[in-house]
């Protein structure tokens, strides 16, 4: 497949910051990005859909003149978040070349049809991010209502999804939904957004190396001057520097030379197996920290740690839900011991550094 946004490369990386706050700070940004050769579309959100009122919601059309001198300066294509019609309208007369929906917006079916509408019969190209909601029918859709409009340069950006509990991911990746997404759609581009995914530098790398391992097509990081003092998304994004460093440290493996003699579905198997083990290390920490909460808690309230009733239950649990599994008793029981037991480990942990604190005290 043929990708559109860069036709002579097998990749399309895109950056630029999450919002456009001013003039010099959009164009700085970009000239430093195209100093890089790292870049290949130059990413602004103008109109951002904050989650809770009150915080920045977008310089507005003004940045629009800003991105249009971005253009004529460094000659990158040029790239803007749309959440509906006026937007587009806005857009399209002044020249930006590629729209993307956010996710905020896929989640709404008459918001991604209104935008549809408004470029029917118009070439445009335009990305479509996953809902902010684990629902691959409704990011499809969303692709659906895109196609049906006319429209034939289009793609997919992988942001994560929203989850509740301990946060290790700003928006979980999922990954296997961005896959089914590509298996269902194979002509559609697929972008990973690592940015949003981590909420965090420390991660970005390694989501970013992930994606081109699983075959994206792209990525697009935010970055910014002065990321520390961006008016949205600080802690995740990076300078337009730090960006080209880790598009240079990505490895790049050639999906063919991978799988020759090779069996492919063994592959695939193989793939869906990794995506697993990675979901399950990662539900296990968040198991943990709730684990240490329960811990500082007990140690507030001065409870001891093994609580028999709890633990019976637990297990009860576990054996009920394996069996309606058709898993072996014998197989989960270790598990759950296992779990069971690291868990006591990490709270005796959080109960003896209180008592070394209270023993320091009483000698005092
Ligand atoms: C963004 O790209 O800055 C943005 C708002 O992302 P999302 O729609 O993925 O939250
Ligand atoms: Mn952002």
């Amino acid at each position: 497949m043929m990708n559109w946004i860069t036709p002579n490369k097998k990749h399309t990386f895109i950056s630029g910051p999450c919002s456009a706050e001013t003039e010099g700070q959009v164009i700085e940004t970009a000239l430093r990005l195209k100093n890089t050769g790292s870049v290949d579309v130059f990413r602004a959100g103008i109109w951002k859909p904050r989650t809770r009122p009150g915080s920045f919601e977008g310089i507005g059309e003004i940045g629009l003149s800003w991105l249009k001198t971005v253009k004529e300066e460094t000659g990158l294509p040029v790239m803007v978040e749309v959440a509906r019609a006026s937007h587009v309208e806005m857009c399209l007369r002044q020249g930006i070349d590629i729209m993307w929906i956010g996710a905020r917006t896929t989640a709404n079916p008459f918001a991604v049809q209104e935008i549809a509408d408004a470029l029917k019969g118009i070439d445009q190209p335009i990305l479509l991010k996953n809902p902010i909601n684990p629902d691959l029918n409704l990011w499809l859709g969303g692709m659906e209502r895109l196609l049906k409009a006319g429209l034939t340069h289009i793609g997919a950006i992988h942001r994560g999804f929203s989850f509740t509990g301990e946060k290790i991911y700003r928006n979980r990746p999922q990954w296997q939904i961005a896959i089914d997404f590509k298996t269902e759609m194979p002509d559609v581009l697929m972008i990973c957004d690592p940015s949003h995914i981590c909420g965090n530098r420390t991660m970005l790398q390694q989501v970013a190396q992930k994606a081109l391992d699983l075959n994206f097509d792209g990525l697009m990081i935010e970055s910014h001057i002065t990321p520390d003092k961006a008016w949205s998304d600080a802690e995740q994004q990076v300078t337009p520097e730090a960006y080209a460093a880790m598009i240079d440290n990505l490895v790049f493996r050639d999906p063919q030379a991978a799988q020759s003699g090779i069996d492919p579905i063994l592959e695939h198997f193989r793939g869906q197996i990794d995506l697993i083990d990675e979901e399950i290390v990662s539900i296990l920490a968040s198991r943990m920290q709730v684990v240490q909460a329960i811990g500082n808690y007990k140690k507030d309230k001065r409870m001891t740690i093994l609580q028999a009733e709890r633990w019976k239950e637990i297990f009860q649990k576990y054996v009920d839900s394996a069996r309606q599994y058709g898993l072996g008793i014998e197989f989960i029981t270790d598990i759950v011991k296992a779990i069971h037991n690291e868990s006591i480990d990490q709270q005796e942990r959080i109960l003896s550094a209180s008592n070394k604190k209270i023993s320091s005290t009483t000698k005092k």
